[in-house]
C-alpha cells in the first residue's frame, strides 16, 4: 500500500455523501509526471456509478435549490477559507500529479478560492425583471431560476481551477453537481469533495467520479436528470459532447482548445512584450488554452524580439515543480512530448530554424527544453494546431492589416495578445481580432472578475465574470393577467 500524501488524496469517488468503490473494485493509477513514480490509484467508475451519483445530485436538488440565495452563499464562503486555509497541501498535491512550479499551483488554488467567493457573492445578485406590460390588466415578470442537475468534466492543466469555475458557479445558483476529473489529475478533483464536507454542503450536492471518460461522458449526456454539460478540454472532445447532449436538448457550455496570436508591433515596448510572452508562453510549460500558439512580429523589430526572447527563453529553470525556483515543469505525459517533438521536425523540414531549445531535457521523463523557431512559416503546422507545449514559433509581417489577417486565420477565437505604443493602433487591432479574451501590452489576462470564453469553435458560453453564473440559470417569462387594474 502507498503512503497517502494527504487526506485530501482520497482514493475514491464521493457518490450521495458517501466515500466509495467503483463497482468492478477497479482502480487506475496516479502517476507523478516529474518522476514517472506512481503515488496512488483512483476508482475506475463507469457508467452505473455515474447513473448514481445523478440520482443522488438529483435527491439533493430540490432541498439545495430552495435555499435562498444568501444561505447558499454561507457554506459557499466556508469553502473559499477551507481552500485558503489548506492552500499549501493542495498545492503540492496539485504539483504532484500535474507537474507545474509549486509557485504556479499555489496560484491556481488561490485563483480556486477566488472564484468561490466571487459566486457566493454573485448568487446573490441573480436578479430578475418587472419588464412594461402592454395590457393594462395584466402585468409581466421575468424570473430565474437554477437549471437543475449540471455535469462538469475538466481537464489535466488546471485541475482545480477549472473546476472551481464550474462548481462555484452552479453551487450559487442553486444547482447540484455530479463532476468528473481528468483521470490524470483526478486528486485535485476529488479535493473538491472533501472541502465541500468540511464546508458544509448537504449530501448529494457535490458528487464526484473518476475513471472511463467515455463510458461517464456517455451517462452524462444521455441521463434526462442531467441539465447542463459544462466542459473544459479538446475541441475535438467538445464536438462530441454537443452532439451527444443534442439527444435530450442540454445546456451546454464549452471551453475548448485556442491557436493563441501574440502580436508585436514595431512601435511595441519591446521589453515589456518579452516578459509577457514568457508568461504568456511558458506558464504550465506552455500546456494551456490561452497559452500563445504563435507569435507574430513586425519585420523593424523582429530580430530584436528573437534576440531578447531567446535569452529569457534560455535563463528558464526546468525541474521538478517541488523545487525552488523551478520555472518548467515537466510535460504531462509522453503523448504530449511526442506531440511537440513531431511539431518542431515539421516546422524544421520546411525551414524553421531552432534558435533556443529544440529537444528533450537532460533530466529525462518528460522533461522538454523551452524552444525557440524563428522563420515560422503558415505551412508549418502549429499556424493551426495547438501546440501545448513550450515551444514559440515567430512569424514575421509587415503590414497591421496582415498582422490581423494572420491572426485570425484560425478556427479557434480563445485567447490573443499584442503589443503597442499607439493608441488608435490599440483600438484598430482590438476591434480587428475575432477572439474573446484580448491582452493589450498584457500576457496574463484571467481574473475572475471579467467573463472568460472562446469565440468560433473555442467555445460557448462564459465563466467567471458578471455572466459566469447565467449559464446555470434558466430564464422564465411570467404573465400575470386578470389582474382588474
Ligand atoms: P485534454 O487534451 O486536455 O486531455 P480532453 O478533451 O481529451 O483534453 O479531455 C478533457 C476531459 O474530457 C478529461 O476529463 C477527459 O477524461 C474527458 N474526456 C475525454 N474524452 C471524453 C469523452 N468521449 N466523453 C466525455 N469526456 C471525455
Amino acid at each position: 500500500m502507498l503512503k497517502k500524501f494527504s487526506h485530501f488524496q482520497r482514493e475514491a469517488n464521493l457518490i450521495g455523501g458517501k466515500w466509495v468503490q467503483a463497482d468492478s473494485g477497479q482502480t487506475l493509477d496516479v502517476v507523478n509526471p516529474a518522476t514517472g513514480v506512481k503515488f496512488g490509484v483512483v476508482p475506475k467508475s463507469g457508467r452505473a456509478e455515474t447513473r448514481r451519483a445523478i440520482a443522488a445530485a438529483q435527491e439533493a436538488f430540490p432541498a439545495w435549490a430552495k435555499r435562498s440565495a444568501l444561505e447558499r452563499s454561507k457554506p459557499l464562503r466556508k469553502l473559499h477559507d477551507a481552500i485558503m486555509d489548506n492552500q499549501e497541501a493542495l498545492a503540492e498535491l496539485l504539483t504532484l500529479e500535474q507537474g507545474k512550479p509549486l509557485a504556479e499551483s499555489r496560484g491556481e488554488v488561490g485563483m480556486s478560492a477566488a472564484y468561490v467567493l466571487w459566486f457566493a457573492e454573485e448568487g446573490r445578485r441573480v436578479y430578475g425583471d418587472i419588464v412594461p406590460s402592454p395590457w393594462a390588466d395584466r402585468r409581466i415578470l421575468v424570473t430565474k431560476e437554477p437549471v437543475g442537475v449540471i455535469a462538469a468534466i475538466t481537464p489535466w492543466n488546471f485541475p482545480s481551477s477549472m473546476l472551481a469555475r464550474k462548481l462555484a458557479p452552479a453551487l450559487a445558483a442553486g444547482c447540484t453537481a455530479v463532476v468528473k476529473p481528468a483521470s490524470q489529475t483526478p486528486y485535485s478533483g476529488l479535493a473538491w469533495g472533501v472541502l465541500a464536507e468540511e464546508a458544509g454542503f448537504p449530501a448529494g450536492v457535490v458528487n464526484i467520479v473518476t475513471g472511463s471518460a467515455a463510458e461517464i461522458g456517455d451517462e452524462i449526456c444521455a441521463n434526462p436528470l442531467v441539465k447542463k454539460i459544462t466542459f473544459t478540454g479538446s475541441t475535438e472532445v467538445g464536438k462530441v459532447l454537443i452532439q451527444k447532449a443534442s439527444v435530450t436538448v442540454k445546456k451546454v457550455s464549452m471551453e475548448l482548445g485556442g491557436n493563441a496570436p501574440f502580436i508585436v508591433f514595431d512601435d511595441a515596448d519591446v521589453d515589456r512584450a518579452v516578459d509577457g510572452a514568457i508568461v504568456a508562453k511558458y506558464r504550465n510549460s506552455g500546456q494551456t488554452c490561452v497559452c500563445t500558439n504563435r507569435f507574430l512580429v513586425q519585420s523593424g523589430v523582429y530580430d530584436k524580439f528573437v534576440e531578447k526572447l531567446v535569452a529569457a527563453t534560455a535563463s528558464l529553470k526546468v525541474g521538478n515543480g517541488m523545487e525552488d525556483g523551478v520555472k518548467q515543469g515537466p510535460l504531462i505525459d509522453e503523448g504530449a512530448v511526442c506531440k511537440v517533438e513531431e511539431l518542431i521536425a515539421d516546422a524544421t523540414s520546411k525551414g524553421g530554424k531552432v534558435v533556443a531549445g529544440g529537444a528533450r531535457h537532460v533530466l529525462g521523463g518528460t522533461f522538454f527544453q523551452p524552444t525557440v523557431i524563428a522563420g515560422a512559416k503558415s505551412d508549418m503546422r502549429f499556424s493551426t494546431e495547438e501546440i501545448f507545449g513550450p515551444v514559440s514559433p515567430v512569424f514575421s509581417f509587415d503590414t497591421e492589416d496582415e498582422a490581423i489577417a494572420m491572426a485570425n486565420a484560425t478556427e479557434y477565437g480563445l485567447a490573443c495578445y499584442f503589443y503597442t505604443g499607439d493608441l488608435g493602433r490599440a483600438f484598430r487591432v482590438m476591434e480587428g481580432l475575432k477572439y474573446g479574451l484580448i491582452g493589450v501590452n498584457e500576457g496574463l489576462i484571467t481574473t475572475v472578475e471579467a467573463p472568460f470564453g472562446g469565440l468560433k469553435e473555442s467555445g460557448l458560453g462564459k465563466e467567471g465574470g458578471r455572466e459566469g453564473i447565467l449559464d446555470y440559470l434558466d430564464g422564465k417569462y411570467v404573465c400575470i393577467g386578470g389582474l382588474g387594474l
